[in-house]
C-alpha cells in the first residue's frame, strides 16, 4: 500500500508544468497517497499533477495552498516514480516533461463515466438476416453478458448498423456500465501450438528466468524460427502467475497478425496502446492497466509509460528496429528504456529479433544479457536462398530498375501463382526533380532538402518537415516552362515499372505514403497476405515480421542504398534490413529466393548479407566498433543548436565548443561545431557538436554542468542526444 498523508500534511507535488521541480501543498481534507494524481492551483489555474513526496520545506508552511482535488485514478507506483527519475536523468530531460509521457492520456481526470452496453434481451427481430444470426450467435454464447456495440459487431464480424437495428428493435436491451471496463480475461491454460524441440527448449529456458527478480534475454532466432510463438509461452507463463505483460511492436501495422496470434493462444484480445487507436479505448487502456484490468498490452514505445500495476514480462519484439529510437521532445531507446523499466520493476525482459541490434549482441557476448537461439525455421521450412544480381553485368535500360534477370524470376512466379516482393527504401515517386535545362532542383522552402515528388498524392513532399508544395510549372531559376523531370526511384515509380513490365500482374504498393488509418492499413496488409496481390512493391514498412505465405520471391532493387552516408550505423542497419526483407521469401512448402542487386558484390557488408554469416558480421562489426571508442564501446552525445538566427545559433554554437571544461574533466572529447548535415529544417538553421567519451557514469553530469554553463537565447534550442541512432 502506498503511504498516506494526513490532511494539511505538507507535501511536495509535481506538476506536468515547465517548472525546475516539484512545488510544496497540503494534502488536502480527508488526506492522500503517495503518488496520488491530483489538481492543484498553480497562479490563477489548477494543473495537473503528481504527490511526489513530502515538502522540501523552503517555502514557509503557512503559505501553502491545498490541493485542490485527488483525481479518481489509483496512484502512481514508487517504481514508476523511481523509472521517471531514471530515464530523466539518463537522458537528460527535465522531470515536468518525463511526467507528461506517463500522462499523455485523454480524460486522466474526469471522473470515470458510464456509457450504453448491450445485453440480449427476450424478443426475436422481425426478420432473419446472416448477419443478424451472427450476432445472436454471440448473444447466446453467454446470454447475462454485457457488450459494447462495437465490440458485439466485431466478434460477430458485423457493421455497427446492423448491432443498432436489433437495438432498435428491442432483441438488444440497452445498460449503462462503467465506461473503462476490465478486458475479456485471457486464459493462459488453454493449450497452445504443439511446439518443436527446439522450441520446447527456448521456452524452458525462458521459463527458467521467472524465478529471478528481473532477467534481460536475447531470442535471437532466424525469421521463421517461431519466436512469437516461444514468446508467446512467457507471456502465458507470466498471465498464469497472475502478472501483467507489455509487448512492445515497431510498427502497429504489425498488430493485426499478433493479435490474431493472442486471441488463438488466449481467448481473447489484448489491450492495445498506440497511435490508431480511439481516445476512448486509450483512457480504458490507460485506466485498465493501472487497475490490473487488463493483462496483456500490445503497444508502441510509449506503452512503457503506461501505469502497470503488476508488471512481469516486457517483450521487444523486432528489438533491432529503429523506430524504437524516439528523437522528437525526449530522445529515448524504448529498448534500453524497457530493460530498465523491468529493471525496476522487478520483471523479465525478452529481446526478440533475427537481426539484433549491435549493442544486444554485444551485450549477450558478454553475458550481461542471457541468449536463447532458434537457428531454424519452423518445420520444413527452409531460410530463403540469397543470390547476388551484379548491376554492372545486367542489361538497364534508361529509367528502369528492374534487372531483365529480377524480371525472369518474377515471371516464373506469376506463372506459377506464386507472390514476388520487391524491396526499395524510398517513400514517394522520386527523390529528385530537376530542371532539364538549367539544372535546377527543387528544394523546401524551409529546410536544407529537395522536396520528393509524390504522385499518389500529387505533391512534392518535403521528408524533414512534412511541407507539401505543387511540383512548379516554370523553372524558377531559368524561366522555362514544364522542363521538370523526375531523377531516380522511389517506391511509387517502381510500382509504376512493375505496372508496365508485368501487365497481367495485380501491383500493390505498401508505403506509410498511403494515407490510410491504421486500421485500413491492417486490412491492406493482411488482404496482400491472403493473395489479393501477386507482386508487392514497399517501403521498409514490409521489412517488419509480417508473413506473406505465398511469397516466394524477394527482389531487393538497391542494397547499396544504405551503404552510402558514412553513418556509424550504415553496415549494421543495411544488414539487418535486407536479411529482414529477404527473411520474407518462403514458408513451409516452398523454398524462397532473396534477389539482391547491387553494383558492389565484393563489399564486406554485401558478402556478409549473401552469406549468411551472421556471427562473423557481427564480430567485424563489434570490433571496428571497438577499435573507433564509438557504442557499444565507448558513449556519443550528439548535440543540435539550433534556431532562426544563423549567427545566434553559431554564437552558442562556439560558445560551447570553448566551455567545454566540465566534458574535459572527465575524458570526454568534443568535435565541432559543425553545420550539421541537414543544416536547415522548417527554417531552424541547425549546428551540431558531438561528444565521445568513454562509458562513464558521469557523462550525463558532466554534460548538464557544459550546458548549463552556457548563455542560451531563448529564440535558441540546444538539445541533446544521448546515444544517438540518426546524425543527420
Ligand atoms: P518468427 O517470429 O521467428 O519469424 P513466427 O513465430 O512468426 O516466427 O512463426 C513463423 C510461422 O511458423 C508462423 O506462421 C507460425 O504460426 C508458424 N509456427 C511457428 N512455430 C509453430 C508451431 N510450433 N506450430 C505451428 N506453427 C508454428
Ligand atoms: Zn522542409
Amino acid at each position: 500500500m502506498a503511504r498516506n498523508y494526513p490532511g494539511g500534511t505538507p507535501l511536495s507535488v509535481l506538476t506536468t508544468q515547465p517548472l525546475d521541480g516539484p512545488l510544496d501543498y497540503l494534502a488536502p481534507e480527508g488526506g492522500a497517497a503517495l503518488g496520488a494524481f491530483v489538481k492543484v492551483p498553480l497562479g490563477p489555474r489548477q494543473v495537473l499533477g503528481v504527490i511526489w513526496g513530502e515538502a522540501q520545506g523552503d517555502y514557509p508552511v503557512e503559505k501553502l495552498r491545498p490541493i485542490t482535488a485527488v483525481v479518481d485514478v489509483p496512484p502512481m507506483r514508487a517504481d514508476m516514480q523511481d523509472f521517471l527519475m531514471k530515464t530523466g536523468a539518463y537522458t537528460l530531460t527535465p522531470l515536468y516533461q518525463m511526467l507528461r509521457m506517463t500522462m499523455r492520456v485523454p480524460g486522466l481526470a474526469d471522473p470515470p463515466g458510464d456509457r450504453t452496453v448491450y445485453q440480449k434481451g427476450s424478443s426475436a427481430p422481425d426478420r432473419m438476416t446472416d448477419a443478424r444470426a451472427r450476432v445472436i450467435d454471440v448473444l447466446e454464447e453467454d446470454p447475462d453478458k454485457l457488450y459494447y456495440p462495437k465490440e458485439l459487431a466485431d466478434m460477430a464480424g458485423v457493421s455497427a448498423s446492423v448491432v443498432k437495428g436489433l437495438a432498435d428493435q428491442g432483441v438488444l436491451l440497452p445498460r449503462s456500465a462503467p465506461r473503462d471496463a476490465p478486458y475479456t480475461k485471457l486464459d493462459p491454460s488453454r493449450p497452445g501450438k504443439t511446439l518443436s524441440d527446439s522450441q520446447k527448449d527456448a521456452v524452458d529456458a525462458l521459463r527458467a528466468k521467472s524465478d529471478q527478480r528481473f532477467s534481460c534475454t536475447l531470442l535471437q532466432g532466424v525469421t521463421g524460427s517461431g519466436k512469437t510463438e516461444v514468446y508467446l509461452e512467457a507471456v502465458a507463463e507470466c498471465l498464469a502467475r497472475g502478472q501483467q505483460a507489455l509487448v512492445l511492436l515497431p510498427e502497429i501495422a504489425l498488430t493485426v497478425d499478433f493479435l490474431d496470434r493472442v486471441e488463438a493462444r488466449f481467448g481473447a484480445r489484448p489491450a492495445e496502446w498506440h497511435y490508431g487507436v480511439t481516445m476512448t479505448e486509450r483512457r480504458r487502456c490507460w485506466r485498465m492497466v493501472a487497475q490490473n484490468g487488463a493483462q496483456l498490452v500490445v503497444g508502441a514505445r510509449s506503452a512503457l509509460y503506461l501505469p502497470f500495476a503488476n508488471l512481469g514480462l516486457i517483450v521487444v519484439d523486432e528489438e533491432h528496429d529503429s523506430s524504437y529510437k524516439q528523437e522528437d521532445g525526449v530522445f529515448y531507446s524504448a529498448r534500453d528504456m524497457a530493460v530498465m523499466r523491468a529493471s525496476i520493476a522487478g520483471a523479465q525482459v525478452i529481446l526478440a529479433s533475427a537481426t539484433p541490434a549491435l549493442e544486444t549482441w554485444v551485450n549477450a557476448e558478454a553475458g550481461k544479457y542471457d541468449r536463447v537461439v532458434l537457428d531454424r525455421r519452423f518445420g520444413a521450412a527452409e531460410l530463403p536462398e540469397m543470390v547476388p544480381l551484379d548491376l554492372r553485368e545486367e542489361e538497364m535500360s534508361a529509367q528502369s530498375w528492374i534487372s531483365p534477370r529480377l524480371a525472369q524470376e518474377i515471371d516464373r512466379r506469376l506463372e506459377a501463382g506464386e507472390q514476388s516482393l520487391l524491396f526499395l527504401n524510398r517513400r514517394g515517386y522520386a527523390p529528385i526533380t530537376v530542371c532539364r535545362v538549367c539544372g535546377y532542383q527543387v528544394g523546401c522552402d524551409h529546410c536544407d532538402a529537395r522536396m520528393v515528388e509524390h504522385r499518389f498524392r500529387g505533391e512534392l513532399m518535403c521528408h524533414q518537415c512534412g511541407e507539401t508544395k505543387d511540383k512548379p510549372k516554370t523553372c524558377p531559376s531559368c524561366g522555362i516552362e514544364d522542363r521538370f523531370a523526375p531523377i531516380g526511384p522511389g517506391v511509387e515509380r517502381l510500382a509504376e515499372e512493375a505496372t508496365a513490365r508485368f501487365p497481367e500482374a495485380r501491383i500493390a504498393l505498401l508505403s506509410s505514403d498511403l494515407m490510410l488509418s491504421g486500421q485500413r492499413l491492417r486490412e491492406h496488409i493482411k488482404s496482400i497476405a491472403e493473395g489479393e496481390a501477386d507482386v508487392i512493391i514497399g517501403t521498409q514498412l514490409v521489412a517488419k515480421g509480417h508473413n506473406f505465405p505465398l511469397l516466394t520471391c524477394v527482389g531487393v532493387i538497391d542494397a547499396d542504398l544504405g551503404l552510402q552516408g558514412g553513418d556509424l550505423r550504415a553496415a549494421e542497419r543495411t544488414f539487418q534490413l535486407i536479411r529482414q526483407v529477404a527473411g520474407r521469401a518462403g514458408r513451409a512448402d516452398r523454398r524462397g529466393t532473396a534477389y539482391i542487386q547491387t553494383h558492389q558484390p565484393e563489399h564486406p557488408v554485401i558478402k556478409a548479407i549473401i552469406s549468411g554469416e551472421e556471427e562473423a558480421f557481427w564480430r567485424a562489426e563489434a570490433e571496428a566498433r571497438r577499435s573507433a571508442g564509438v557504442p557499444p564501446f565507448g558513449r556519443l552525445a550528439g548535440v543540435v543548436i539550433s534556431g532562426q538566427n544563423l549567427s545566434q545559433v553559431q554564437g552558442v554554437a562556439q560558445a560551447m565548443a570553448r566551455s567545454a571544461g566540465p566534458l574535459h574533466a572527465i575524458g570526454a572529447e568534443v568535435f565541432g561545431p559543425a553545420p550539421a548535415p541537414i543544416a536547415r529544417i522548417r527554417g531552424r538553421h541547425r549546428m551540431r557538436l558531438l561528444v565521445r567519451s568513454a562509458k562513464d557514469p558521469r557523462l550525463q553530469g558532466a554534460l548538464s554542468l557544459w550546458r548549463d554553463g552556457v548563455t542560451i537565447p531563448s529564440q535558441v534550442r540546444v538539445s541533446i542526444d544521448i546515444d544517438p541512432q540518426s546524425f543527420y
